[in-house]
Protein backbone atom coordinates (compact mmCIF):
# COMPACT_ATOMS: atom_id res chain seq x y z
CA UNK A 1 0.00 0.00 0.00
CA UNK A 2 1.04 4.13 -0.48
CA UNK A 3 3.49 4.42 2.82
CA UNK A 4 1.38 5.52 5.67
CA UNK A 5 4.92 6.63 7.62
CA UNK A 6 4.11 10.20 7.82
CA UNK A 7 2.58 10.04 11.42
CA UNK A 8 6.14 8.71 12.84
CA UNK A 9 7.76 11.96 12.08
CA UNK A 10 5.38 14.12 14.70
CA UNK A 11 7.06 12.99 17.95
CA UNK A 12 8.63 9.74 17.07
CA UNK A 13 9.81 9.64 21.35
CA UNK A 14 6.47 11.12 22.69
CA UNK A 15 8.81 13.15 24.52
CA UNK A 16 7.90 16.25 23.49
CA UNK A 17 4.66 16.52 24.89
CA UNK A 18 2.34 15.90 21.17
CA UNK A 19 0.02 12.77 21.71
CA UNK A 20 0.19 10.26 19.21
CA UNK A 21 -3.08 9.25 19.54
CA UNK A 22 -5.66 10.96 17.18
CA UNK A 23 -8.78 12.46 18.30
CA UNK A 24 -12.01 11.15 16.82
CA UNK A 25 -14.36 12.41 14.80
CA UNK A 26 -18.18 13.29 13.78
CA UNK A 27 -19.32 15.48 11.16
CA UNK A 28 -22.59 17.04 10.25
CA UNK A 29 -22.69 17.07 6.59
CA UNK A 30 -25.61 18.64 5.51
CA UNK A 31 -26.10 19.92 1.53
CA UNK A 32 -23.43 18.45 -0.38
CA UNK A 33 -23.13 22.13 -1.37
CA UNK A 34 -21.14 22.57 1.47
CA UNK A 35 -18.05 20.48 -0.42
CA UNK A 36 -17.89 23.69 -2.66
CA UNK A 37 -19.77 26.77 -1.16
CA UNK A 38 -17.71 29.54 1.09
CA UNK A 39 -19.66 29.22 4.33
CA UNK A 40 -19.41 28.90 7.76
CA UNK A 41 -19.50 24.91 7.24
CA UNK A 42 -16.74 24.43 5.07
CA UNK A 43 -14.48 27.18 6.37
CA UNK A 44 -14.78 25.08 9.42
CA UNK A 45 -14.03 22.13 7.80
CA UNK A 46 -10.69 23.75 6.61
CA UNK A 47 -9.86 24.88 10.25
CA UNK A 48 -10.04 21.35 11.56
CA UNK A 49 -8.16 20.06 8.80
CA UNK A 50 -5.12 22.35 9.81
CA UNK A 51 -4.73 21.67 13.00
CA UNK A 52 -3.48 17.72 12.07
CA UNK A 53 0.04 18.12 11.61
CA UNK A 54 0.06 21.00 14.61
CA UNK A 55 -2.26 20.32 17.36
CA UNK A 56 -2.66 16.28 16.69
CA UNK A 57 -0.77 14.63 14.49
CA UNK A 58 -1.35 13.93 10.81
CA UNK A 59 -2.97 10.98 10.08
CA UNK A 60 -1.89 7.94 8.58
CA UNK A 61 -4.73 7.09 7.30
CA UNK A 62 -8.56 7.75 7.55
CA UNK A 63 -11.69 5.46 8.03
CA UNK A 64 -14.56 7.39 7.30
CA UNK A 65 -17.98 5.69 8.39
CA UNK A 66 -20.59 7.84 5.73
CA UNK A 67 -24.40 7.86 5.87
CA UNK A 68 -24.52 7.15 2.39
CA UNK A 69 -22.83 3.70 1.84
CA UNK A 70 -25.67 1.09 3.44
CA UNK A 71 -25.06 -2.50 2.64
CA UNK A 72 -26.00 -6.38 3.65
CA UNK A 73 -23.25 -7.21 6.14
CA UNK A 74 -20.13 -4.89 6.56
CA UNK A 75 -17.95 -3.79 3.86
CA UNK A 76 -14.53 -1.59 3.55
CA UNK A 77 -13.27 0.03 0.74
CA UNK A 78 -10.38 -2.27 -0.44
CA UNK A 79 -9.37 -0.26 -3.96
CA UNK A 80 -5.71 1.71 -3.90
CA UNK A 81 -7.58 4.29 -5.92
CA UNK A 82 -10.94 4.76 -5.05
CA UNK A 83 -13.21 6.46 -7.39
CA UNK A 84 -15.54 9.55 -6.16
CA UNK A 85 -18.88 8.63 -6.23
CA UNK A 86 -20.98 11.81 -6.94
CA UNK A 87 -24.34 10.29 -5.20
CA UNK A 88 -27.08 13.14 -5.72
CA UNK A 89 -29.01 14.63 -8.27
CA UNK A 90 -30.23 17.92 -9.04
CA UNK A 91 -26.82 19.70 -8.32
CA UNK A 92 -25.02 22.22 -10.38
CA UNK A 93 -22.21 20.93 -12.48
CA UNK A 94 -20.02 22.30 -10.65
CA UNK A 95 -20.69 19.88 -7.47
CA UNK A 96 -20.31 16.56 -10.31
CA UNK A 97 -17.10 18.06 -11.83
CA UNK A 98 -15.43 17.54 -7.96
CA UNK A 99 -13.04 14.73 -8.14
CA UNK A 100 -11.38 13.88 -4.82
CA UNK A 101 -8.72 11.33 -5.59
CA UNK A 102 -6.93 10.51 -2.65
CA UNK A 103 -5.61 7.10 -2.14
CA UNK A 104 -7.01 3.95 -0.48
CA UNK A 105 -5.66 1.75 1.99
CA UNK A 106 -6.02 -1.56 0.58
CA UNK A 107 -3.48 -3.20 3.36
CA UNK A 108 -5.26 -1.98 6.28
CA UNK A 109 -8.69 -2.60 4.69
CA UNK A 110 -7.33 -6.39 4.55
CA UNK A 111 -6.60 -5.87 8.58
CA UNK A 112 -9.35 -4.50 9.73
CA UNK A 113 -11.81 -7.23 7.21
CA UNK A 114 -9.81 -9.96 9.71
CA UNK A 115 -9.75 -8.15 13.08
CA UNK A 116 -13.30 -6.43 12.77
CA UNK A 117 -16.17 -8.84 14.39
CA UNK A 118 -19.85 -8.10 12.97
CA UNK A 119 -22.38 -8.44 15.00
CA UNK A 120 -23.24 -12.92 14.72
CA UNK A 121 -19.60 -13.57 13.77
CA UNK A 122 -19.91 -13.27 10.46
CA UNK A 123 -17.00 -11.59 8.26
CA UNK A 124 -16.57 -7.94 7.11
CA UNK A 125 -15.95 -8.00 3.23
CA UNK A 126 -13.02 -5.87 1.30
CA UNK A 127 -15.00 -4.39 -2.12
CA UNK A 128 -12.37 -3.94 -4.81
CA UNK A 129 -14.23 -2.24 -7.12
CA UNK A 130 -17.91 -1.46 -6.06
CA UNK A 131 -18.23 1.48 -4.10
CA UNK A 132 -15.46 4.39 -3.52
CA UNK A 133 -15.46 7.40 -1.89
CA UNK A 134 -19.22 9.15 -1.72
CA UNK A 135 -20.20 12.06 -0.92
CA UNK A 136 -20.43 11.88 2.56
CA UNK A 137 -16.97 11.33 2.59
CA UNK A 138 -15.59 13.96 0.13
CA UNK A 139 -17.31 16.09 0.92
CA UNK A 140 -15.66 16.82 4.38
CA UNK A 141 -12.53 15.23 3.44
CA UNK A 142 -12.05 17.43 0.47
CA UNK A 143 -11.61 21.34 2.51
CA UNK A 144 -10.06 19.49 5.54
CA UNK A 145 -7.20 17.80 3.55
CA UNK A 146 -7.36 19.51 0.58
CA UNK A 147 -3.97 17.48 -0.89
CA UNK A 148 -5.61 14.87 -0.81
CA UNK A 149 -2.64 13.10 -0.19
CA UNK A 150 -3.84 11.04 2.55
CA UNK A 151 -5.20 7.17 2.12
CA UNK A 152 -8.90 6.69 3.33
CA UNK A 153 -10.89 3.72 3.07
CA UNK A 154 -14.81 3.82 3.67
CA UNK A 155 -16.30 1.36 5.74
CA UNK A 156 -20.38 0.69 4.94
CA UNK A 157 -23.31 0.08 7.29
CA UNK A 158 -25.41 -2.40 7.63
CA UNK A 159 -28.95 -0.63 8.16
CA UNK A 160 -31.05 -3.60 8.56
CA UNK A 161 -28.85 -4.35 12.07
CA UNK A 162 -29.94 -2.61 15.32
CA UNK A 163 -28.05 0.78 16.40
CA UNK A 164 -26.86 -0.78 19.04
CA UNK A 165 -25.05 -2.74 17.15
CA UNK A 166 -23.14 0.02 14.97
CA UNK A 167 -21.95 1.69 18.31
CA UNK A 168 -20.47 -1.81 19.43
CA UNK A 169 -18.62 -2.05 15.92
CA UNK A 170 -17.26 1.73 16.83
CA UNK A 171 -15.75 0.53 20.14
CA UNK A 172 -13.59 -1.98 18.15
CA UNK A 173 -12.48 1.16 16.01
CA UNK A 174 -11.12 2.51 18.96
CA UNK A 175 -7.47 1.18 18.68
CA UNK A 176 -7.09 2.22 15.29
CA UNK A 177 -6.88 6.00 17.16
CA UNK A 178 -3.13 5.04 18.93
CA UNK A 179 -2.25 3.72 15.14
CA UNK A 180 -2.54 6.85 13.33
CA UNK A 181 -5.98 6.53 11.82
CA UNK A 182 -8.38 9.06 11.86
CA UNK A 183 -11.90 7.78 12.44
CA UNK A 184 -14.59 10.14 10.65
CA UNK A 185 -18.13 9.51 10.98
CA UNK A 186 -20.30 11.52 8.84
CA UNK A 187 -24.47 11.87 8.82
CA UNK A 188 -26.36 14.42 11.03
CA UNK A 189 -27.82 14.14 14.21
CA UNK A 190 -31.00 15.57 12.85
CA UNK A 191 -31.56 14.63 9.49
CA UNK A 192 -35.62 15.13 8.11
CA UNK A 193 -35.11 15.92 4.22
CA UNK A 194 -39.04 16.03 3.76
CA UNK A 195 -39.12 19.15 6.22
CA UNK A 196 -36.61 21.02 5.10
CA UNK A 197 -37.08 25.03 4.97
CA UNK A 198 -34.59 27.01 2.68
CA UNK A 199 -33.62 30.38 4.22
CA UNK A 200 -34.86 29.00 7.82
CA UNK A 201 -31.49 30.67 8.79
CA UNK A 202 -30.99 29.20 12.34
CA UNK A 203 -34.65 28.45 12.87
CA UNK A 204 -35.20 25.13 13.56
CA UNK A 205 -38.45 22.96 14.36
CA UNK A 206 -38.72 22.38 18.23
CA UNK A 207 -38.05 18.79 17.44
CA UNK A 208 -34.87 19.19 15.47
CA UNK A 209 -33.98 21.35 18.68
CA UNK A 210 -35.33 18.93 21.59
CA UNK A 211 -33.71 15.82 19.74
CA UNK A 212 -30.51 17.64 19.01
CA UNK A 213 -30.20 18.67 22.56
CA UNK A 214 -31.20 15.30 23.87
CA UNK A 215 -28.10 13.96 21.86
CA UNK A 216 -25.77 16.95 22.74
CA UNK A 217 -26.68 16.64 26.83
CA UNK A 218 -25.89 12.62 26.52
CA UNK A 219 -22.21 13.26 24.80
CA UNK A 220 -21.30 16.08 27.36
CA UNK A 221 -22.58 13.50 30.00
CA UNK A 222 -20.19 11.10 28.66
CA UNK A 223 -23.40 8.29 28.39
CA UNK A 224 -22.25 7.49 25.06
CA UNK A 225 -24.19 4.25 25.22
CA UNK A 226 -27.24 5.98 25.45
CA UNK A 227 -27.28 7.31 22.41
CA UNK A 228 -28.36 4.26 20.17
CA UNK A 229 -31.76 4.04 22.10
CA UNK A 230 -32.31 7.56 21.41
CA UNK A 231 -33.84 6.35 18.16
CA UNK A 232 -36.94 5.01 20.08
CA UNK A 233 -37.52 8.38 21.84
CA UNK A 234 -40.89 9.58 20.49
CA UNK A 235 -42.13 11.70 19.24
CA UNK A 236 -39.05 13.01 18.02
CA UNK A 237 -37.16 10.91 16.77
CA UNK A 238 -39.29 9.86 14.33
CA UNK A 239 -39.34 13.52 13.03
CA UNK A 240 -35.51 13.76 13.41
CA UNK A 241 -34.93 10.58 11.62
CA UNK A 242 -37.85 9.12 9.47
CA UNK A 243 -35.20 7.02 8.33
CA UNK A 244 -31.89 6.62 10.74
CA UNK A 245 -28.70 6.14 8.18
CA UNK A 246 -27.48 10.32 8.86
CA UNK A 247 -27.65 9.41 12.91
CA UNK A 248 -25.72 5.66 12.77
CA UNK A 249 -22.09 7.08 11.94
CA UNK A 250 -22.42 9.53 14.80
CA UNK A 251 -22.33 5.68 16.52
CA UNK A 252 -19.19 4.47 15.05
CA UNK A 253 -17.56 7.80 16.19
CA UNK A 254 -19.03 7.56 19.75
CA UNK A 255 -18.20 3.88 19.81
CA UNK A 256 -14.39 5.00 19.09
CA UNK A 257 -14.40 7.36 21.53
CA UNK A 258 -13.31 6.21 24.97
CA UNK A 259 -14.31 7.95 28.70
CA UNK A 260 -10.81 9.66 28.68
CA UNK A 261 -12.15 11.76 25.70
CA UNK A 262 -12.88 15.16 26.18
CA UNK A 263 -15.99 16.02 23.75
CA UNK A 264 -16.13 19.66 22.34
CA UNK A 265 -18.73 20.67 19.47
CA UNK A 266 -18.88 22.44 16.50
CA UNK A 267 -21.51 23.85 13.86
CA UNK A 268 -23.86 24.04 16.26
CA UNK A 269 -26.74 25.63 14.13
CA UNK A 270 -29.35 23.77 11.65
CA UNK A 271 -29.26 24.18 7.96
CA UNK A 272 -32.59 24.13 6.77
CA UNK A 273 -34.56 23.86 9.91
CA UNK A 274 -34.48 20.20 9.87
CA UNK A 275 -31.13 19.25 9.47
CA UNK A 276 -28.50 19.50 12.55
CA UNK A 277 -24.86 20.39 11.82
CA UNK A 278 -23.57 19.66 15.16
CA UNK A 279 -20.32 17.89 14.95
CA UNK A 280 -18.37 16.69 17.62
CA UNK A 281 -14.72 15.73 18.23
CA UNK A 282 -13.40 13.41 21.07
CA UNK A 283 -9.75 13.97 22.08
CA UNK A 284 -7.89 13.00 24.63
CA UNK A 285 -4.93 15.08 24.24
ZN1 LIG B 1 -26.05 13.02 3.69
Amino acid sequence: MTSIDNAATVDPNGSLGKPDRLPVLFIGHGSPMNAIEDNEYRRSWQALGAQFGTRWPRPRAILCISAHWLTQGWWLTGMAKPRTIHDFYGFPQALFDQQYPAPGAPALADALSRTLQAPGGSAVGVDSGEWGLDHGAWSVLKPMFPQADIPVLQLSMDYDRPPAEHYEIGRQLRGLREQGVLIVGSGNIVHNLRAMRWGAGDEAYDWAVTFDRIVAERIEQGRLDALAPLLELEPQARLAHPTHEHYLPLLYAAGAAGAEDKAAFFNTGFQGASIAMRSVTWDGA
